[in-house]
C-alpha cells in the first residue's frame, strides 16, 4: 500500500501542531535505539496530550447580559449534538499517563523484532521505539505484505503465551561488540558505536533473543495482552532518516493495556478517517485544490462558500457589536514596507519572491499587520482615541514546500480573521479580557466548549523594557483569571516582541486544534514609529495587540468539517431543506415552495427524477438536515410532510409553519424544529 493508515495518522497529527517542515518519518535515530526517556519522535505527537490536562472553561465568571444570552443560545444549540458526540469520545491512557502502557509498548517492539527474525532469519534489526499509540521497529529486509504482518502477529502471540522473562544484563563494550558480530547485525554495531556510557545494557527475551536496550520493559512477555495489540501497517523508512541510506521496512503496531482500549483506539482511528476533511470536502462538494491552479490554493465551491459567507457575516457582526472597525487592505505592498516591518530580514523563508512593478519591487503579503499600522498612521492620535480596534478578514500568502501541504490544514494562501488593537498600557487587561469574551462567543457557536490555554512569557532574547514586559504579562494573567479560565504558563515561550496567549479548541473526537492567539507587541510600534499625544501633550508609543480567533478560515473550515463529520447543523448547512416530489406531477408545487423558502432566506432545493426512497437516500448521503416530501395530498392541502435527518418524521405542516420553525431554529442555532 502506498500510504499506510498509520503513517497517514502520524502525518495528520504532525500537521495539526504545525512543527518545522521536516518529515516525521525522518526520525532522528537515537544513539541507543531505545533511549532513556521519551523518544524524540514523541515530541512530534504531543499535540494530542492526555485529556485530563485539558483546561475546562469555568462557569464561575459572571458574564454580561448579551453574552449570557449568546452563551445560552449556543448551549441550547449544541447540547443535543454534544450528547451524541460525548459517547464517541475516547478516553485512552497515554505513554505519559501510564508507565505500564509505556513498558508494554516498549516490550512489544522487541517481541515483534524477535518474531520477525524467527520468521525471516535474514532480516537485520535496527531501532524500534514506542510512539504515541504504540510502537514501531525498522528492519533491513525484503518488502513485507499485509499477509506477512498476520504471520508476524501470530508469532508474537506465541512468544507472549510462552511468558518469557525479560532479563537485563550489563556487559562491557567489547563483549557487546563480540556478541553483535557473532549475530552479524551491522546496524546494531552502528548503534553500539553511538552509545557513550558504559556498561552496555542488554535485554534478553527468554533464552533465544536479545537486543541492546536501556529499558524499561514489563517483567515477562505474558504481561502483554495479545488481544490488546495489533500490527497496523508497514512503510518504507530510511536508516537514520537519511534518504542516501538504506531503505528499511518499518512495521507500525498499536498496543494497549486492555482489549477495550484497543477497540476504542480503532474506533477513534476509523472516526478520524471518516471525518477526514479532504474526503468529505470532495463527497459533499465543499472545496477543492486543483492541480491546474497549483498546490495549497483553495477553491471554495458553492456549498463550502456559503458556509464561509455565514461564518464571515456572523464574525463581522460580532466585531461591529464589540467596537471593532472593519478594514479591507491590499494583498501586495512595496518591498520597503516589509523591510521596515522586519519581515524581509526575519520572515523571508515564508515569503514569495518579489514582483517587479516599473522597476520597483512589491511583495505578496504574509501578514496583515503593517497595513493596519499604515491605517493607524494616516492621522494623529490622541490618548482619548484609545482603544482603537481594527479587524480584517485578510488573505495572506506563505511559502510552503509542496511536500508539507495538507488539505485545508496547510495551504499557501489563506484568510486570517485578523485584528489589531492599539491601546494604552493600562488598557491592556480590559482589551485582552474583551478578546477572550469575543473568542468564547465566536467559538461557542460551533459547540467548542473545552479550551486548552497557554500563556507564554518573556524569552531570553527580547525587545522592550523589563517594566513593560512585567505590566503586559500581569495584564494577560489578570484577564485570564478574570475570565475564570484555567491556563498553563510556558515560561520563556513568548515571542521576542511580547507575551501571548494561545488557545486550543477540542473537537468532537477530543483532538486539539490551535486556532486563537492574542499577542502583545512592543516591536512593530517601534519599527513603524507610531505615536499618540498623551494628556501632557507629549508624544508616546501606543501598545499594539495582534489577535485572531479562528486563525485561518481555510484551516478552521477543515476543523469544522471534521468536528461535524460534514454533518453541519441547520444554521450552517449548505442546503437546509430538500423538497422531494413523490412523482413529477408534484414538481410544479415543489418548485413554488422552493422559491418561497429561498425568498424567506432558507437554503432549499428541489430534487426529482428518481423514486422517493432513492431521493431520500441521496439527501441522507449529502447530510441535508431537512426533507420535505410532497405527494398529491400535500399539493391538495398546500402542505409539506417533514422528515428531519436527526429526529425522523416530524409531521405534515403548512409551508408557512415550516418556514417559521426553520427560522426560529436558525436563530437559536438549534438543529431540531
Ligand atoms: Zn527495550
Ligand atoms: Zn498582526
Amino acid at each position: 500500500m502506498a500510504t499506510t493508515l498509520s503513517a497517514a495518522l502520524l502525518r495528520f497529527h504532525h500537521r495539526c501542531c504545525l512543527p518545522p517542515r521536516s518529515s516525521p518519518r525522518r526520525c532522528p535515530a537515537s544513539a541507543t535505539g531505545f533511549p532513556r526517556g521519551i523518544h524524540p519522535l514523541n515530541s512530534l505527537h504531543s499535540c494530542r496530550p492526555p485529556r485530563s490536562t485539558a483546561a475546562r472553561s469555568s462557569s464561575t465568571a459572571s458574564p454580561s447580559a448579551p453574552e449570557a444570552a449568546a452563551a445560552e443560545a449556543t448551549e441550547e444549540a449544541t447540547q443535543a449534538e454534544a450528547d451524541v458526540r460525548e459517547e464517541e469520545r475516547v478516553v485512552l491512557p497515554t505513554n505519559e499517563s501510564s508507565d505500564r502502557l509505556l513498558r508494554i509498548r516498549h516490550t512489544c517492539a522487541h517481541v515483534m523484532a524477535m518474531a520477525v527474525q524467527k520468521l525471516f532469519p535474514n532480516s537485520k534489526v535496527t531501532i524500534g521505539p514506542w510512539i504515541d499509540n504504540g510502537f514501531y521497529y525498522d528492519f533491513d529486509m525484503e518488502p513485507l505484505t499485509d499477509k506477512d504482518l498476520k504471520k508476524i502477529k501470530k508469532e508474537m502471540d506465541r512468544i507472549i503465551r510462552k511468558n518469557h522473562p525479560l532479563v537485563r544484563e550489563e556487559v562491557s563494550r567489547e563483549e557487546a561488540q563480540k556478541r553483535i558480530e557473532a549475530l552479524n547485525e551491522p546496524y546494531k554495531l552502528e548503534i553500539l558505536e553511538g552509545i557513550k556510557e558504559e556498561p552496555i545494557t542488554i535485554y534478553h527475551i527468554g533464552e533465544e533473543w536479545w537486543d541492546l536496550c536501556a529499558g524499561p520493559h514489563v517483567e515477562s512477555t505474558g504481561k502483554i495482552n495479545r488481544r490488546a495489540i495489533e500490527l497496523e501497517s508497514v512503510a518504507g523508512a530510511y536508516w537514520r532518516g537519511d534518504e542516501n541510506k538504506q531503505m528499511l521496512q518499518r512495521i507500525y503496531g498499536t498496543a494497549w493495556e486492555t482489549e477495550e482500549q484497543l477497540k476504542a483506539y480503532i474506533h477513534f482511528k476509523e472516526e478520524a478517517k471518516r471525518r477526514d476533511h479532504r474526503r468529505l470536502g470532495q463527497d459533499l462538494d465543499l472545496f477543492s485544490i486543483q492541480e491546474d491552479a497549483g498546490g495549497g490554493l483553495v477553491f471554495w465551491h458553492p456549498k463550502g462558500a456559503i458556509i464561509r459567507h455565514i461564518l464571515e457575516d456572523s464574525w463581522k457582526l460580532i466585531h461591529l457589536q464589540r467596537g471593532y472597525d472593519l478594514l479591507y487592505t491590499p494583498h501586495v505592498a512595496k518591498a520597503d514596507l516589509w523591510k521596515v516591518s522586519g519581515h524581509i530580514d526575519f520572515y523571508k523563508e515564508n515569503m514569495y519572491n518579489q514582483i517587479d512593478v516599473e522597476d520597483e519591487f512589491y511583495q505578496l503579503r504574509p501578514m496583515n499587520c503593517p497595513y493596519h499600522i499604515l491605517v493607524y498612521k494616516r492621522k494623529l492620535h490622541s490618548y482619548r482615541d484609545f482603544p482603537i480596534r481594527v479587524a480584517e478578514l485578510g488573505t495572506v500568502y506563505r511559502y510552503e514546500l509542496s511536500g508539507s501541504l495538507h488539505g485545508l490544514f496547510r495551504v499557501r494562501g489563506f484568510t486570517q480573521d485578523d485584528a489589531h488593537i492599539f491601546c494604552l498600557e493600562d488598557q491592556i487587561k480590559d482589551e485582552i479580557r474583551g478578546v477572550l469574551d469575543l473568542t468564547e462567543q465566536i467559538l461557542g457557536q460551533f459547540g467548542f466548549r473545552y479550551y486548552e490555554i497557554n500563556l507564554s512569557t518573556r524569552p531570553e532574547k527580547s525587545v522592550g523594557s523589563d517594566d513593560i514586559w512585567e505590566k503586559a504579562t500581569v495584564a494577560l494573567k489578570d484577564a485570564l483569571e478574570d475570565k475564570g479560565w484555567e491556563y498553563k504558563v510556558d515560561e520563556g515561550g513568548g515571542a521576542f516582541y511580547g507575551p501571548k496567549i494561545d488557545l486550543k479548541i477540542e473537537d468532537a473526537l477530543g483532538r486539539k486544534w490551535q486556532c486563537s492567539t492574542v499577542q502583545v507587541d512592543f516591536n512593530l510600534p517601534e519599527r513603524f514609529d507610531i505615536t499618540y499625544i498623551d494628556s501632557n501633550t507629549e508624544k508616546k508609543r501606543p501598545i499594539m495587540i495582534h489577535r485572531a480567533v479562528l486563525g485561518s478560515l481555510e484551516r478552521f473550515f477543515g476543523v469544522l468539517i471534521e468536528h461535524y463529520a460534514g454533518d453541519f447543523p441547520l444554521w450552517l448547512a449548505p442546503t437546509q431543506a430538500r423538497i422531494l416530489p413523490v412523482t413529477d406531477n408534484e414538481l410544479q408545487y415543489c418548485n413554488d415552495v422552493a422559491s418561497e423558502l429561498k425568498s424567506r432566506g432558507i437554503r432549499a432545493e428541489v430534487c426529482h427524477g428518481e423514486r422517493l426512497p432513492k431521493l431520500i437516500r441521496n439527501a441522507e448521503m449529502q447530510k441535508v438536515p431537512l426533507m420535505a416530501v410532497v405527494g398529491p395530498k400535500e399539493v391538495q392541502a398546500r402542505t409539506l410532510t417533514i422528515r428531519s435527518r436527526h429526529n425522523g418524521e416530524i409531521g405534515t405542516m403548512l409551508v408557512d409553519d415550516f418556514i417559521n420553525r426553520i427560522q426560529v431554529a436558525i436563530v437559536n442555532k438549534s438543529s431540531s424544529l
